[in-house]
């Protein structure tokens, strides 16, 4: 059984959500994640935000826009007048939901459920137009199989005992629908898997089932050799190593959420990226494979604070190294980069929240230093230190830009350097030239 996910722009209009039915009504058995309509999870943030500033004209207003949307959308989706009057019943109720918010109390949990709405909505109309055309399919609900723990971690044998139990009960059934993003927390409350979760459902949904292979399908023919966002002339990356996709994925590539990897690759299911406006596109293939002495891609991920311990007395003596990243366990603030030398370390965090406690904890050790506006710009490939000469190319591309961190070593696939936010671009635009266009 394969998994197919399929992002917000390839489910954004009538005319691609019909592309999507063309591309997976093929006999084969499947389960497909949907996310939702693009935009509309941006729409019920926003929607959010006004109820948390108790402004509800505004989040009213805000919804009945939506609403406009959905309603051009099923004219141009459905055939018939039944089907049609159907829908409009359907997303009439799901909006009058969405309104009994604006006249409450709104805290976190409100939220998760208003943010839940999107891909409800994407799966039941998707779901809709199939039985429109006489397709047998089954709408498996997310939140009857999908579940975080306490910690936020995948409760995977939850997972895979439920979604188990709701494919045995179709067991004739080839074709399966469900939400991505949305499943339920340790405490039975409705949650999501993060901003970009659907991937990680698609991965963790894979893992359950077993499957053959997890097709991850989106606005572009794979994994890009640099952010195309950023950088002129990239390429797709033909095939990638899991570990290469997950340092890329961490380390800002959009195209996938940073933890959809992992659960491929304890698995050993191989991951496609796939472009649904060009189905044919050979795309991307993840897998345990490694294709060796080949850079592969850069990506960057911003918001990066830099925080520099100096101690001429206590450093590099045995515990001190413990001291200071207890210091960040106490604070739940993962550290990304980290460099040391006799006199001090230097380390990067991603999270500013707790900052200043930090800081403050620090200060009893040495003297601290910050940078903030950092970015990482990590390059991956096959960076094997015996390849001689890899990191050296990678440092002469980014020849007259002040780097204020190097990272090498840490994994045989990647190279890591913290520069200016201002230098972001040129770092990577430099890196393309010199390592794929040249
Ligand atoms: P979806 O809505 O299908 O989940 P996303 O917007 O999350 O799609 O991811 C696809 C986007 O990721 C692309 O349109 C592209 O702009 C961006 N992106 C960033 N880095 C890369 C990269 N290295 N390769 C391909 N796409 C990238
Ligand atoms: N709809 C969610 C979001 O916009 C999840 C996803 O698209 O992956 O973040
Ligand atoms: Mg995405």
């Amino acid at each position: 059984m394969k998994v197919l996910k399929f992002g917000g722009t390839s489910v954004g209009s009538a005319q691609r959500m019909k592309e999507v039915a063309n591309l997976i009504v093929d006999g084969q058995k499947k389960i497909v994640v949907l996310s939702a309509m693009s935009g509309t999870t941006n729409t019920l943030v926003e929607i959010s935000d006004y109820l948390y500033k108790r402004n509800p004209e505004a989040a009213n207003e805000t919804i009945n826009k939506l609403a406009e949307k959905y309603d051009g959308v099923v004219e141009a989706l459905y055939e018939t007048a039944e089907s049609k009057a159907e829908v409009r019943a359907f997303l009439q109720e799901r909006f009058d939901f969405l309104r009994t918010f604006t006249g409450n109390l709104f805290t976190l949990f409100e939220e998760k459920i208003v943010l839940a709405q999107g891909e409800l909505l994407s799966t039941n109309m998707f779901t809709f137009m199939l039985k429109e055309r006489k397709v047998q399919v089954a709408l498996l609900p997310a939140l009857e199989f999908m579940r975080v723990d306490k910690n936020g971690e995948p409760n995977q044998e939850y997972i895979r005992e439920n979604l188990g139990k709701l494919l045995a009960q179709h067991s004739d059934t080839e074709l399966f629908i469900t939400q991505g993003f949305i499943c339920l927390n340790a405490y039975g409350e409705v949650d999501n898997l993060k901003r970009g979760g659907s991937d990680y459902t698609a991965s963790l949904i894979g893992a359950a089932v077993k499957a053959s292979e997890i097709q991850i399908w989106t606005d572009i023919d794979g994994m890009h050799n640099n952010d195309p966002r950023v950088v002129d002339k990239t390429s797709p990356v033909s095939h990638l190593h899991f570990e290469e996709a997950a340092e890329l994925a961490y380390f800002g590539a959009k195209i996938l959420h940073p933890t959809c990897i992992l659960p491929a690759k304890l698995g050993n299911i191989p991951v496609r990226l796939l472009n649904t406006m060009q189905p044919d596109a050979f795309g991307t293939m993840i897998s345990n494979k490694t294709e060796k002495g080949k850079l592969k891609a850069v990506a960057a991920k911003e918001n990066i604070t830099a925080i520099k311990i100096q101690s001429g007395r206590m450093l590099l003596a045995y515990g001190f190294l413990r001291k200071v990243f207890e210091i960040f366990e106490t604070y739940q603030t993962p550290i990304d980069m980290i460099a040391t030398s006799e006199v001090g370390v230097s380390l990067t965090i991603d999270n500013n929240k707790h900052l200043q406690e930090i800081i403050d904890e620090l200060k009893k050790f040495g003297t601290v230093s910050v940078d903030t506006d950092m970015v990482i710009v990590c390059v991956v490939g096959d960076l094997d230190s015996e390849n001689v000469g890899f990191e050296a190319q990678v440092l002469n591309a980014l020849n007259g830009i002040p780097i204020r961190m190097i990272s090498y070593g840490g994994s045989n696939y990647n190279i890591s350097l913290l520069v200016k936010d201002a230098d972001k671009k040129r770092s990577m635009q430099a890196l393309s030239d010199h390592l794929f266009n040249a």
